[in-house]
């Protein structure tokens, strides 16, 4: 049974400035003219990429499956238009390092023709493993930014049997809010795909979590879940980083999920608001995940926007929609400014986990004038994690990687919460963000060279086999000669 009234707890965390006022109001734009072309990378989740199943030169329809999912966890790519695929290669990837990935490149007719799709009429009499199937077959992830397959999660959420599903609609991150502007304005449809979740994952019970800053949303998420007893909507705290799963698990079931655990091993499992309605989308009407609602938003944008995007779009292309003024941007960054990426040019595709694209002038980025550290414990106090970020960046100061992960670097979420409250402005995430890529390089550095050990010592033992049989060999030849020699003689004695 649900226990989210049982002694709600918030760990660390901070009151980041919102800047969501004027974003809030704006109902999703459908406006958004089809690009020429969509760069559909074939990595968008966590988990393997997906295999690429069509030719260059292939005429597809909307919605037509263009790579399928290799593995248990990784989920396959869809066409967000009709059109003609021009090219299967390597791409520029939405990451800080742009570094290329393979990608599908969708020249679109203009068309917007769809497949024909398999909607369910009555999803209630689908047993709860169709249900998985089918949200795996649309390709949906995690759309809160963790890009998790959400069928995995749904088969987990059935196989640990899970009893209260967190509906996360706290979109804690200041600038986005796509989730308030779905809440607001798709709330039957997002309850719906509420309760096919429940389904899917045989589960009676869940809670909407919402942060108390969208009373709009609550509102409107509340008046849809009324006739559902199973479904509770609730406010919940305006503080960032509300949305991180701990976190609001914490707060809403009084539990606290065990390092190194999954949630739905405690009995619960976390989805997104978005997610929820892909599901809708995908098991009443048959249509896999092809666009997602993206926060455009930043002083350097003269009409900022949620607007729907196909997935592939360049931000380019999104940025001269919204009338971005490329002179005062300072940053570019998808996702939220503070646990986003910052991107080193507007070149790039908007993909599932791209909840928001900001382009923040020199004005709204935090100072950079770094100044010793005065000892305050301001950053171990805002630790939603409950780490100690100046020990940790002390000790990543001076390369002593290990100290930092004794220190608990490898359970920082690098939410940004000491560097935004440090009154020093020392960039501590920046260091963790650091460390925690030098850290696993050098696993898989060892890991590759525990491989390469594992695939000589290997070879040595099976060319010592072969080497000890040839012996064995010559020994038996060698045997048998004498054998024959000795029969030999016996018999010519005998003549
Ligand atoms: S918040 Fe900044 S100044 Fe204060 S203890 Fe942490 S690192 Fe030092
Ligand atoms: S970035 Fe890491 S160390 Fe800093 S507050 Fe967040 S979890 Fe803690």
């Amino acid at each position: 049974m649900l226990s989210f009234f049982k002694t709600p707890r918030i760990r660390g965390g901070v009151h980041a400035e919102e800047h969501k006022t004027e974003t809030a109001a704006l109902p999703i734009s459908n406006d958004f003219p089809l690009p020429k072309k969509l760069f559909i990378p074939l990595q968008q989740h966590v988990g393997k990429p997906a295999e690429p199943l069509i030719m260059v030169g292939e005429k597809v329809l909307k919605g037509q499956l263009l790579a399928y999912s290799q593995g248990l966890i990784s989920a396959p790519v869809h066409a967000p238009s009709s059109g003609v695929i021009v090219d299967v290669n390597d791409y520029p990837a939405p990451h800080p390092s742009a570094l290329p990935i393979r990608t599908i490149v969708l020249e679109t007719d203009g068309k917007d023709e769809w497949m024909k799709t398999q909607a369910a009429s009555d999803p209630f009499q689908l047993n709860p493993e169709e249900i998985s199937l089918r949200v795996g077959a649309a390709g949906i992830v995690g759309l809160g930014g963790a890009t998790f397959p959400t069928a995995v999660k749904l088969n987990m959420g059935r196989e640990n049997r899970v009893d209260t599903l967190i509906i996360n609609g706290s979109e804690c991150e200041p600038y986005l809010c796509c989730d308030d502007r779905l809440m607001q304005e798709h709330a039957e449809e997002i309850i719906d795909g509420v309760r096919l979740m429940l389904h899917g994952m045989e589960t009676d019970h869940a809670v909407v979590a919402i942060e108390d800053n969208k009373a709009l949303a609550f509102f409107a998420m509340r008046a849809a879940a009324e006739p559902y007893a199973s479904i509770k909507v609730i406010q919940i705290p305006t503080r960032y980083p509300m949305g991180w799963d701990r976190q609001l698990i914490r707060y809403v079931t009084g539990k606290e999920v065990p390092v190194g655990c999954r949630s739905s091993e405690i009995g619960v499992t976390i989805h997104n608001v978005g997610t929820a309605y892909a599901v809708h989308k995908a098991i009443r009407l048959g249509q896999p995940l092809l666009s997602r609602v993206v926060t455009v938003a930043g002083g350097a944008v003269l009409r900022p926007m949620n607007v729907e995007v196909p997935f592939g779009t360049l931000i380019s292309e999104l940025f001269d929609f919204c009338a971005v003024d490329k002179d005062q941007t300072a940053r570019i960054i998808m996702g939220g400014p503070m646990m986003g990426d910052s991107l080193p040019h507007t070149g790039l595709p908007t993909v599932k986990a791209t909840s928001g694209v900001l382009a923040l002038t020199q004005r709204e980025l935090k100072n950079t004038d770094e100044q010793p550290c005065i000892r305050c414990a301001g950053c171990v106090s805002v630790c939603p994690a409950g780490l100690r970020p100046l020990d940790m960046a002390n000790n990543i100061r001076i390369n002593q990687l290990d100290a930092a992960v004794d220190l608990g670097l490898k359970d920082c979420i690098s939410c940004g919460c000491c560097s935004y409250i440090c009154p020093s402005n020392i960039p501590l995430v920046q260091y963790f963000k650091y460390a925690s890529g030098e850290v696993m390089a050098r696993q898989q550095a060892q890991h590759k060279s525990e491989q390469t050990k594992k695939l000589i010592d290997a070879r040595n033992a099976r060319m010592e086999r072969i080497a000890q049989q040839q012996r064995e060999d010559e020994l038996a030849r060698i045997a048998a000669k004498a054998e024959r020699e000795r029969l030999k003689a016996e018999q010519e004695a005998a003549v």
